[in-house]
């Protein structure tokens, strides 16, 4: 991408409404912008990071055997009857009329629908086990939506319902999601925890927020800080293993972590205080497991194989992508601006004309621009004339990972300078040597 002919809206002054880092790193370097109160549009800057995150979060939700579809944003409110929840959601929930006069809503989450289209064609146990996920906009109507994409009023949910007999079989589920997030919020170059999360009526351990940990983090959470360096299972687990699985969420949960909502002084303080992590967290997941609270009441029945039927068991698991973007950022920026992690940078690579219109600067960046295209790697490529400094500042504000700058003085010796954003580190080397490193 030229960046003469990209939309980059750069602003060079801190927006004055953003309270936190990520708020005003969005808005500065043109990734979003505010429509009505927390609801967002993503400008092309922004978007391409939200697909980054979409792809990885789909991958490994197929990697465990989710299925994905897409249900729509507009429910009816009959559905939301049948589970008593239309009057218990209250205020958060947009409810809308259409023409005929029609009770209809714009879904904050899927459960009655998803339990709609199960009922609606699976009869056998021999079905089960079934994971059905989308990702799709929900609308809550937040009091206090603040701190941008991180509490919209209109967000970005993966959210995936599971199907299962019975309880051991909807645990398996459940610990096939918990793998699924440790996975995915990794390859985000995030450190995520899970911790004991409210599980309402049905009680257990069956449900867990997953974390990471930032200053500006809206919950307060303590942890045991060796869940920092706790390995995430790799691209080869088998999610077919149900011991397996289970051995690892017995290890991602033996040492205490909670939210404030479920903290335990007390069990906190036989932590070593060595390892005790007492700090605020931004919630990027939860998973959930619910028993048959929308399966009996909707009459989402499977036969069991020894005559008669019964409800199954459901759980459900959310991600948020857009809020993740902030989150991302909160955990990943400097004084200069966002550090993107490679797996979900907008672009891989700046290339820097640091004297535009000069023959000899022109030729090469152009050159290795289409070098790095034509082995597919996202160049940006900043091609307007302006001062080094502001291509320097750009660059670092938008966070890409590699910066290539293209200056006479270096091209004198055959040279380019490549600059690693995450530590700054820099080094000269032939545009071949910079195409052979960019493109591995
Ligand atoms: P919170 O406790 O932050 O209000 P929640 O518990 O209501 O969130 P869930 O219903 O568990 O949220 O939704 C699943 C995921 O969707 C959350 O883990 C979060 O990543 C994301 N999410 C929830 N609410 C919002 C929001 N208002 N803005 C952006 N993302 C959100
Ligand atoms: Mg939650």
């Amino acid at each position: 991408m030229r960046l003469s002919r990209f939309f980059l809206p750069i602003l060079r002054e801190t927006p004055k409404e953003a309270e936190i880092v990520s708020h005003r790193l969005m808005l500065r370097a043109g990734m979003m912008r505010q429509e009505a109160a927390g609801i967002y549009a993503f400008l092309p800057l922004g978007f391409r990071v939200l697909q980054k995150i979409c792809a990885i979060v789909r991958e490994e939700q197929n990697r465990s055997g989710a299925i994905e579809l897409l249900m729509p944003t507009i429910q009816s409110a009959d559905l939301w009857r049948e589970s008593g929840r239309y009057e218990a959601y209250g205020k958060e929930m947009l409810r809308i009329k259409d023409r005929h006069e029609r009770d209809m809503l714009y879904g904050p989450t899927n459960e009655e629908m998803i339990t709609e289209i199960f009922r609606s064609y699976v009869r056998s146990y021999k079905d089960l086990p079934l994971n059905l996920y989308h990702i799709q906009w929900k609308f809550r109507d937040e009091v206090r939506p603040r701190f941008g994409l991180m509490r919209g009023r209109e967000f970005l949910m993966k959210d995936a319902y599971s199907f299962d007999l019975d309880q051991a079989g909807a645990t398996h589920s459940y610990n096939k999601m918990f793998v699924a997030y440790l996975r995915t919020f990794a390859r985000m170059g995030l450190k995520s925890i899970p911790m004991r999360a409210e599980s309402g009526p049905i009680g257990g351990n069956l449900s867990h927020e997953f974390i990471i940990l930032a200053s500006t983090g809206e919950s307060e959470v303590f942890c045991h800080k060796d869940y920092l360096d706790l390995p995430v299972p790799g691209a080869d687990v088998n999610f077919d293993d149900v011991a397996g699985l289970q051995a690892t969420v017995d290890a991602w949960t033996a040492q205490y972590a909670a939210t404030s909502d479920m903290h335990d002084a007390a069990a906190f303080a036989k932590v070593p205080s060595d390892k005790q992590v007492s700090a605020r967290g931004i919630e990027v997941g939860h998973i959930f497991y619910f028993g048959t609270k929308y399966s009996e009441p909707m009459k989402a029945v499977v036969s069991t194989g020894e005559g008669g039927d019964k409800p199954v068991h459901m759980g459900s698991y959310g991600i948020g992508p857009s809020r993740l973007v902030a989150a991302i950022i909160e955990a990943s920026h400097d004084e200069a601006g966002i550090v993107w992690p490679e797996a979900v940078a907008p672009f891989k690579v700046a290339i820097l004309n640091l004297k535009q219109g000069a023959a000899d600067t022109d030729a090469a960046c152009e050159q290795l621009y289409r070098a790095l295209t034509a082995k597919g790697v996202e160049v940006l490529y900043h091609d307007i004339d302006e001062r080094a400094g502001a291509k320097f500042a750009t660059a670092d504000l938008i966070g890409v990972p590699w910066q290539v700058m293209v200056g006479p003085r270096g091209l004198a010796e055959g040279k380019v300078e490549v600059k690693k954003r995450t530590d700054g580190s820099r080094e000269m080397m032939t545009p071949a040597a910079a195409l052979d490193l960019l493109a591995k």
